[in-house]
């Protein structure tokens, strides 16, 4: 016959969760219930006043730290935690094993019990089955807790059963212990995470003359879904006609779920715990009250609680009780807490009676899920954007028609940026310089055909040159090609490595010679007819290095990002690099600044093809016959164009000084472009000839 007189009321429709009661020593208790943690005979901070004013009914008070100090002769002599400490409800003990399994120092365990090393006084002492039981029959406890073996919840199998086994016999021996004394002993389910060796021990220990069975050996070290698993599976083999008591466990949300699951009784130190640190449960959300939004906080704590720290204080008066560590902050958030935690159970309690506690569960597992929801502590996370590769200052931009680009960052400008990079690389430098009719010209000549690849970029351009040639050698039949010397000038490889190290972005760049020029700088056909080098560094610094160039493609950022390539001093010193032999400049920009740009360099210029939305793009000749030798024949600006650009607001770069604006203006109507095509309108006409 249990001692506890133990009456299931209620379980709640669609759950395990049960209200009871059962009678103490020290009176009745209703469940489910939750036991303030009091350590040393105390819950720390709380007088016995504020603990009951919490609605404290259950203490539970630590053996292992009892027999230690006071020791087993205080209680002895003075009769009792109930009279020493002056609390007249009930006590659970629990046995010393967990505190056992968490010493820091080393113990010894064996049949017999544990034996260990007083951390009070360097004692050696053995807490076997029959010494914890006699600790707590002078400690008088209502309820008193088997000794048993504890060990991580994640222990494997053969670990768990021989600490199951352990614990099976010491409980068998704690029920000798107990004899016919008056208070309650609870047998302890052990097992870890293994369903089978639960369920085992819940059936070896249900037939044993327990008043209580308890599920020990879980918060510690399993995730809350184990957690919630296991109690569930324990539960479901433990007898309905006694009271089941999960031990240390825990958060609010832990013991809405363990409810749900047919526990009814807990402890936990977590209240008092998170009440030191500042953090309270409240009915909007977890609040930390370190955090700076209470400094000026009128408010209560809580409005929707009625204990002493709610009733009595501002949340800024706390939060600067906290922030200065005093001791009355950590007694009033205990208080608090204390009570949010009773109230819980009671609130469970009601919605169990009343048959209503899976729509109560249903909204607390959200509601105790929260932080404080006015204040939150962490801004809304946006919806997570998925950002394309970098590298340095370049991303990966993607482009028209899924074929990327790549864009740098500081300035925002995107390299092909209105075109498929691939479409323009091939219509507007490879298709309009007719490289590939050089190649294989008949009888090609022998000599290199230079071509300058200006902004190499992700090699876009530079790649559809290599491109070309390829096709040229495979549909040449063995018949020689005119040898081709590719230079790219490039200051910055980033866009490249980015390119070449993301080929899935980048169909172009999935081919050796890329790579060759990252790691080496220059590459050459297996052929031999192909070679391809890297210039690296400012181009203005490097092109009289570079040798005399046949074609240009001329395709740098544009003015706005790198203005000094773009300026008739760069032209010029291009112009100059070709003297050599006609050489071509073919470039994307159709701005009257570059043309005005080239013409003053002495370029002869005219419009290339449009590309896309581009109706014109930018054609240049270095001798004045290049446009007629040119296969396309392009014509050149005219009187037309001389006519518009009089005309135009911005003939010259804003930037001039007035002598040389007008040496530029003079310059361009002086040029020999003009004076072939317009006889009349500009002064130079005697000039040409
Ligand atoms: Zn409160």
């Amino acid at each position: 016959m249990s001692r506890l007189d133990f009456t299931l009321e209620h379980t709640a429709a669609g759950s395990g969760a049960r209200a009871a009661r059962f009678q103490t020593l020290h009176g009745e208790v209703q469940t489910p219930v939750f036991m303030p943690v009091g350590t040393q005979a105390t819950v720390k901070g709380q007088t016995i006043h504020s603990l009951k004013a919490t609605g404290s009914r259950v203490l539970l008070a630590n053996t292992f730290h009892l027999l230690l100090r006071p020791g087993l002769e205080v209680f002895e002599k003075i009769g009792g935690i109930h009279r020493f400490m002056n609390w007249d409800g009930p006590v659970l003990t629990d046995s010393g094993g967990f505190q056992i399994f968490s010493l820091p120092t080393s113990r010894q365990m064996t049949e017999e019990g544990a034996t260990f090393q007083s951390y009070v006084d360097g004692e050696v002492h053995l807490l076997s089955p029959e010494s914890s039981i006699a600790m707590q029959k002078a400690i008088g406890s209502d309820i008193m807790m088997v000794l048993d073996q504890c060990i991580p919840a994640t222990a494997p199998r053969a670990e768990a059963e021989a600490a199951l086994e352990l614990t099976h016999r010491w409980a068998r021996r704690s029920l000798e212990a107990r004899g016919d004394s008056a208070q309650a002993l609870f047998g302890i389910v052990q097992g870890a995470c293994h369903a089978d060796l639960r369920r085992k021990s819940a059936e070896f220990l249900r037939e044993l003359p327990f008043d209580g069975l308890a599920i020990g050996g879980l918060a510690v070290g399993e995730t809350p879904a184990q957690r919630h698993e296991f109690t569930g599976v324990v539960t479901d083999h433990l007898p309905t006609n006694l009271p089941r008591y999960l031990m240390g466990v825990g958060t609010p949300l832990d013991i809405l779920e363990a409810v749900h699951r047919g526990v009814d009784m807990f402890d936990c130190i977590i209240p008092s715990q998170l009440a030191q640190r500042g953090t309270v449960f409240t009915s909007h959300g977890r609040l930390h009250l370190r955090r700076a939004v209470y400094k000026f906080s009128d408010e209560p704590l809580d409005a929707a609680c009625t204990c002493q720290a709610c009733r009595e204080h501002s949340r800024a008066y706390l939060h600067h009780l906290i922030k200065a560590d005093e001791l009355l902050g950590w007694h009033l958030l205990a208080i608090h807490n204390l009570t949010f935690y009773h109230r819980l159970m009671r609130d469970m309690r009601e919605s169990i009676l009343q048959d209503a506690f899976l729509p109560f569960h249903e909204r607390m597992r959200v509601e105790l899920a929260r932080d404080d929801v006015r204040h939150p502590a962490v801004k809304p996370k946006p919806a997570r954007v998925f950002r394309y590769p970098r590298l340095g200052d370049y991303e990966i931009h993607p482009g028209a028609g899924g074929v990327n680009s790549i864009r740098q960052i500081s300035s925002g400008e995107v390299m092909h940026s209105v075109n498929r990079p691939d479409d323009e690389a091939n219509r507007l430098y490879v298709e309009q310089s007719f490289l590939a009719r050089r190649l294989a010209a008949p009888g090609a000549a022998t000599e290199d055909l230079v071509v300058w690849d200006v902004g190499l970029g992700a090699a876009t351009n530079a790649m559809a040159v290599l491109r070309c040639f390829e096709r040229c050698q495979a549909g040449a039949n063995g018949a020689p090609l005119r040898p081709l010397r590719l230079v790219s000038f490039e200051c910055d490889l980033d866009p490249l490595r980015l390119a070449a190290n993301r080929g899935s972005y980048f169909p172009h760049v999935r081919h050796g010679a890329p790579q060759a020029i990252l790691a080496r700088g220059h590459w050459t056909h297996a052929s031999g007819g192909m070679h391809w080098e890297l210039r690296h560094g400012d181009f203005l610094a490097l092109l009289d290095l570079a040798p005399a160039p046949d074609l240009i493609f001329y395709d740098p950022f544009s003015f706005k990002t790198d203005a000094a390539l773009w300026t008739a001093e760069a032209f010029a010193r291009i112009f100059a690099a070709c003297a050599p032999k006609p050489a071509e400049l073919y470039t994307y920009s159709a701005a009257t600044a570059a043309r005005v740009a080239l013409l003053s360099a002495g370029f002869h210029v005219g419009a290339g093809a449009g590309t896309g939305p581009k109706a014109d793009t930018t054609i240049a000749f270095t001798r004045p016959e290049g446009a007629a030798a040119h296969p396309r024949r392009p014509a050149l600006f005219g009187n037309d164009w001389l006519a518009r650009w009089r005309r135009s607001s911005s003939k010259t770069p804003a930037s001039l000084s007035p002598e040389a604006r007008t040496a530029l203006e003079n310059q361009i109507e002086s040029h020999p472009q003009f004076a072939r095509t317009t006889l009349t309108e500009t002064q130079s006409s005697e000039d040409t000839g």
